[in-house]
């Protein structure tokens, strides 16, 4: 454990995610712990200086003091704290993270916020490379995913997405840190569908009473097509009916065990024009060690099934860093990719959350099958780049989680004219997000992202079911919050 003695306690969490950038999944305290990082901040004569020391070493950041509001000095001195305290990692370690002093999960954040400030693409990347140490490698990645976001990245005002959560998968893949489950008896399948269908209905009303429309719809999970056909189909229905107008509708048919042609012909004749088939590897063995009740083969015949059915749109997700793969195995998920030849792939480097069974398995339990190395994840992240793109393929959207092998990111890639509005919208937290369902969180955007309200629904399936309206009049408070009193 460490500890942290500082200055600046109101960062302790921000500083405990630098320390993890070096030390992976490490505990951080600020009263006991037996390596301690000691850090004090002056600020005199108009110069704000920090210093950090440990094991014998130190390091220090000094400014001019700037100027600005309360929430541009905080933001400012996060920034010094944390970079103080990752120059003293790096001379302690000798390591450098691909993505520098960076922690947060939208590093595209910080491009566009240079762009915003007036500097050209160029000049916002080489800023982000300068001032938070990113490689010039992930600098230059961020410039290439802001030229695909190109006059796509903003929904008029007054569109908004729409996320509807299915909750419900066939059995629990090892890593997945997901709090609802297997869909076991399906007992619970046609309540929650109902539960759905009224939060459809009376969320209509408060769409039409603020005046938006829907611009990109997503049905996410879980597995969607792990339900029944005509209970995916209810849903559906009614969301097109509430919602008329969409430019984009995405399903995730996520496990290839779970797609038929009954399905796949009830998503193409609804309109849905892009749907996910996810291999995450090829490799069988794999699959069976992380609880994926499928094997490659039955991937591809889904794959080539629903081409056959006319989509013109997948995605496969596929994961580096699978605990026992090298990158011969993931060379070989990778060659599959290239001969399915899907309209987009996302690229996720496999983050070990702590709920997710695969943490016990390999921390707890102990580790019977290897995890793979920080270099080895690094390896396989940078060969899918450079595959992909040498096959037409280009990053268009791209983020971090905490756990994340190698500190690495996430990407996805897509053939031109095939990038998910949906999945930009959200990540760049450039449209409001009307979501719905068991753990669905809705993200309502006011003036334009300088403000972003949050309206999380419960959870646990049988406590949405019973609670529908109270999740509704929860969306109504934060989508009307700009005009108190409603
Ligand atoms: S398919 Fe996805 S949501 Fe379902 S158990 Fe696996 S990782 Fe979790």
């Amino acid at each position: 454990m460490i500890r942290l003695i500082t200055d600046a306690p109101e960062f302790f969490s921000d500083l405990g995610d630098v320390l993890r950038l070096f030390y992976g999944d490490v505990q951080v305290s600020l009263t006991e712990g037996e390596t301690v990082f000691e850090h004090h901040f002056t600020g005199e004569n108009g110069q704000w200086t920090d210093v950090w020391a440990s094991q014998g070493q130190s390091a220090s950041l000094s400014r001019p003091a700037p100027t600005g509001t309360d929430l541009e000095l905080k933001r400012y001195r996060k920034r010094q704290v944390k970079g103080a305290l990752y120059e003293l990692l790096k001379k302690l370690t000798g390591m450098r993270p691909p993505w520098g002093s960076l922690t947060g999960i939208r590093p595209t954040r910080l491009l566009y916020e240079g762009m915003e400030a007036g500097l050209t693409l160029e000049e916002a990347v080489r800023r982000v490379e300068t001032e938070f140490d990113v490689s010039a490698d992930r600098a230059a990645l961020l410039g290439d995913i802001a030229r695909m976001q190109s006059g796509i990245r903003e929904a008029a005002p007054d569109r908004f997405d729409l996320y509807i959560g299915i909750p419900f998968c066939k059995t629990r893949c090892s890593y997945c840190s997901f709090s609802a489950g297997e869909i076991g008896n399906g007992r619970l399948v046609k309540p929650y569908v109902d539960a759905l269908l009224r939060e459809i209905e009376l969320s209509k009303a408060l769409m039409e009473e603020k005046g938006m429309r829907l611009r990109a719809g997503y049905v996410g999970g879980g597995t969607p097509t792990a339900i029944p056909c005509d209970d995916l189909r209810r849903i559906l229905k009614a969301a097109q009916a509430a919602f008329p107008g969409a430019v984009e509708w995405t399903v995730e048919a996520g496990r290839p065990d779970t797609i038929d042609e009954e399905k796949l012909r009830m998503l193409r004749d609804l309109g849905v024009g892009r749907i996910s088939v996810n291999p995450q590897t090829f490799s069988d063995e794999t699959l069976r060690r992380i609880g994926r009740a499928h094997t490659g083969q039955e991937t591809i015949e889904a794959y080539h099934l629903a081409r056959s059915l006319g989509f013109d749109d997948i995605n496969m997700d596929i994961i580096a860093a699978l605990p026992g793969e090298d990158v011969s195995d993931f060379a070989h998920t990778l060659d599959e990719i290239e001969r399915l030849a899907p309209d987009s792939v996302t690229v996720h480097s496999l983050a070990i959350k702590r709920s997710s069974r695969l943490h016990e398995q390999l921390t707890v339990a102990g580790n019977g099958y290897g995890q793979v190395t920080r270099d080895g994840a690094a390896e396989m992240i940078a060969l899918a780049r450079r595959r992909l793109t040498a096959g037409g393929w280009r990053p268009y959207y791209l983020y971090r989680q905490k756990y994340m092998a190698g500190n690495l990111e996430n990407v996805g890639y897509a053939r031109p004219g095939k990038a998910c509005l949906y999945n930009i919208g959200n990540m760049e937290e450039t449209v409001s997000v009307l979501a719905l369902g068991a753990g669905a969180i809705t993200k309502w955007l006011f003036d334009r992202t300088l403000r972003i309200e949050r309206a999380p629904n419960v959870h646990n399936i049988e406590e949405y079911i019973a609670r529908v309206d109270e999740m509704v009049q929860r969306k109504r408070e934060v989508v009307f919050s700009d005009k108190p009193g409603r």
